[in-house]
């Protein structure tokens, strides 16, 4: 123990778990890398009012969740509540929408929001995100839905499932809002939420209290009033998707937390994970581009949340299948042994297998249950007797089968029966 703790609402990851963690960011971002999307990393931090213009002042994560300080230079700065508006900043800086659209780019990395902490709610998180700019396709939106399941899929998961919704446009959007804002008005609400009607009246369909969805019940709805190319448009995602045997539910309540999002708006829940049980959402966010100030560029994207998706594995019972840290545990006895055996791990290691070596002098008991407990499958064990012979001995950890091989042939042969 030292004097010092992580902060509130933080979590170290340390071996043997963060491989798990390590894997299930890379099996969410695999299947983006086989379908044209492109890496791209931004800083932790941003301008404020990036992130006050391109979430939205009226949303949870900008009015209550962010990290902001003021630089000694008087600038104003956030730690980044989320990737979107960071990215599409990025992407138009760089001036990549003068390309070929869309632009699609994946991201991965550190979030961070001051919120309540609980299981599943951490105020420093991970994310895996991809971005489609610049285009209007249906294609688009069901591609990135496809590629999140098979992501998940690939991991094993099976508990989850694709809530979906259409938040129309701004040809529809309008309408609906009025409507909506007036049945809201009559309505029995708290102060807060009243001011939320003005604001974001869509947010109050995602309440969660009781009290307030009761109310709810005969709420006009968003597909009641969308336009006929939002209703065409959605169509098409939903016969994609149905297409590619992508299970979903229609979610007429669904309208997520971020201003921007329009058309196409989707949630990926988890039915093990108690209340935080979205493991990723996303969906088209056609405005916001110009929010930034940049160009019209309709986009569509989503962002997964690591942590999350690691507690879904734990609570389907799935242990990841992960390639061995070591395959070979060199035991030297003596110290002239010694210098040989780490020549030996050295060479190995430079033909790529994964090898390590008894260090501090360890006994010969000491030392194989180090090579036992380091997962390894087969020890290099090297005494006074042996190197006089000029042989190490090979002992394969799992059969118990010991064979004394040719010091000068030892790494070929280790290295054949690594595979
Ligand atoms: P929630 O409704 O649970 O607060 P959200 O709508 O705020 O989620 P998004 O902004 O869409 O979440 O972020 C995408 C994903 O990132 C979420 O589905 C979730 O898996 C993860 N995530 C969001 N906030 C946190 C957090 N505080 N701790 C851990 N994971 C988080
Ligand atoms: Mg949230």
């Amino acid at each position: 123990m030292s004097t010092f703790s992580a902060p509130k609402g933080t979590y170290d990851l340390l071996p043997p778990d963060s491989a798990q963690f390590l894997a299930v960011r890379e099996a969410l971002s695999a299947p983006l890398q086989r379908a044209g999307y492109g890496y791209a990393e931004t800083p932790g931090f941003e301008h404020t009012k990036l992130f006050s213009r391109g979430v939205g002042e009226s949303t949870d994560i900008v009015s209550k969740e962010m990290y902001t300080l003021t630089t000694k230079g008087g600038t104003e700065l956030a730690l980044r509540p989320e990737g979107t508006a960071s990215v599409l900043r990025a992407a138009l800086e760089a001036n990549l929408h003068r390309g070929g659209l869309p632009v699609k780019l994946w991201y991965s990395g550190s979030y961070y929001r001051y919120e309540r902490p609980q299981a599943g709610r951490y105020r420093h998180f991970s994310q895996v995100g991809a971005e489609a700019l610049g285009a209007e396709d249906p294609a688009l939106d069901a591609e990135l839905i496809i590629l999140a399941h098979d992501a998940y899929r690939s991991l094993g998961l099976r508990n989850f499932r694709i809530l979906l919704n259409s938040l129309g446009d701004k040809e529809c959007r309008p309408v609906y809002r009025a409507a909506l804002q007036d049945y809201l008005r009559r309505l029995d609400l708290d102060d807060e939420t009243r001011r939320r009607i003005e604001i974001n009246p869509l947010r109050v369909l995602d309440d969660k209290r009781e009290g307030v969805q009761r109310q709810l019940a005969d709420a006009p709805m968003m597909r009641d009033h969308l336009c006929e190319g939002c209703k065409a448009y959605h169509e098409q995602v939903r016969e994609l998707l149905r297409d590619a045997e992508v299970a979903f539910e229609d979610d007429l309540r669904l309208v997520r937390g971020l201003d921007y999002y329009t058309r196409t708006t989707f949630e990926f829940v988890h039915d093990g994970l108690g209340s935080q049980s979205a493991v990723g959402g996303g969906g088209r966010y056609d405005g916001l581009s110009q929010m930034l100030g940049g160009p019209e560029l309709p986009s569509v994207g989503w962002a997964l949340g690591v942590d999350r998706t690691v507690l879904a594995l734990r609570a389907e019972g799935i242990a990841l299948d992960l390639p061995r840290t070591t395959e070979v545990y060199a035991v030297p006895l003596g110290d002239q042994a010694r210098q040989v055996l780490f020549r030996a791990v050295t060479a190995l290691r430079r033909e790529g297998v994964a090898a390590d070596f008894a260090y501090g002098g360890k006994g010969l008991k000491n030392a194989m249950k180090s090579a036992n407990r380091s997962g390894a499958r087969f020890a290099m064990v090297l005494g006074e007797r042996d190197l006089a012979e000029g042989i190490i001995q090979v002992k394969n950890l799992e059969s118990g089968e010991q064979l004394p091989v040719p010091l000068d042939r030892v790494v070929a042969e280790v290295r054949a029966k690594v595979g």
